[in-house]
């Protein structure tokens, strides 16, 4: 082949999902490519996604349905506590987590601790959509693992949302126990977690494990449902844990939802509600370790 004829191929990037499915992206540029102290990072423009940040060959973030999940990480929680002032985000150095939580004016202080400044610093250069937010004043960025500094911070956080990739390399410890009890002291009373839940259809047995896990150290877990294009298998979960008795549906203002006067995309109050909705073997799969949910009518 001619250098010419090599020019005008398209490149590709390409997910491997556990050596059993891959998907590919057509890329019209290459933004950013760094290999940190934990991981490969490659920002790309893509030709059908938008820009795309992927951290060692995984797909994170896409301009084109990041929303989906970002809402979804956040606002749940959000309306559910009704009057969250401090908010810890673990991992989510792309920043779309602290932009949701900042469309809340009660938010105070949002804190965002990442591990891997590579990340935060390739996606301020070249994904502004979700990291412009990480200049707020409210918001707050360091770089540190996730776990060491909830075993030894003395903030306290009305909300903390683990915004974490796959369970491997650093990560592993934030689905394990020892965090979670460190993750409980730091909460205030009536305080939440919220984390990245895994798939009932490509990582159940994680998803099962963080539950289980859960269910060991807070007195409520729920699981509810979101799906997006560029996680595999489309069906993606959020976990929800508190030692608070507040029950997301039967305690859920969706009142509050309007007058917030937030433009979502993605989130409303009927999202949230069927969100809870979930579908038999998984919810059969999880029972033992999830709160029953409670309908307002129920109450
Ligand atoms: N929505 C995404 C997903 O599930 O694909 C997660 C996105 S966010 C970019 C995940 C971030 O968690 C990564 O940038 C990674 O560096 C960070 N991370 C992994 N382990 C961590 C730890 N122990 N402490 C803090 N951040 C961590």
């Amino acid at each position: 082949m001619t250098d010419d004829a090599s020019k005008k191929l398209p490149s590709w990037i390409e997910e491997y999902h556990r050596d059993v499915l891959s998907f590919r992206y057509r890329v019209d540029k290459v933004l950013f490519r760094g290999q940190s102290d934990f991981q490969r990072i490659d920002i790309v423009e893509t030709a059908g996604f938008g820009r795309m940040l992927f951290n060692d060959g995984v797909a994170m973030v896409s301009e084109c349905d990041e929303f989906i999940y970002h809402e979804m990480i956040s606002h749940v929680p959000l309306f559910v506590h009704g009057a969250v002032e401090s908010v810890l985000v673990i991992g989510g150095g792309d920043g779309g987590t602290v932009r949701e939580v900042l469309k809340h004016p009660g938010v105070r202080h949002c804190r965002l601790v990442e591990i891997d400044p590579l990340v935060v610093e390739g996606c301020r250069k070249h994904l502004p959509v979700t990291a412009a937010a990480l200049d707020d004043p409210r918001a707050e960025v360091t770089i540190a693992d996730g776990v060491e500094f909830v075993a030894g911070t003395e903030e306290r956080y009305d909300l903390v949302i683990v915004d974490s990739t796959d369970p491997v390399g650093p990560a592993e410890p934030l689905f394990g126990p020892q965090f979670y009890n460190d993750v409980k002291r730091v909460l205030t009373t009536g305080g939440m977690v919220v984390s990245q839940a895994e798939s009932c259809l490509v990582e159940f047995e994680a998803q099962q494990s963080l539950i289980r896990t859960l269910h060991s150290v807070f007195e409520r877990v729920h699981v509810y449902n979101y799906t997006n294009i560029t996680y595999p298998g489309g069906l993606w979960s959020f976990s929800l844990a508190t030692d608070a008795d507040r029950c997301p549906l039967r305690d859920f203002d969706e009142s509050g939802v309007g007058r917030s006067g937030i433009a979502f995309r993605y989130y409303n109050p009927r999202i949230h509600r069927a969100a809870f909705a979930l579908p038999t073997f998984q919810e059969q799969a999880l029972a033992p370790h999830l709160t029953p949910i409670q309908r307002a009518e129920e109450a």
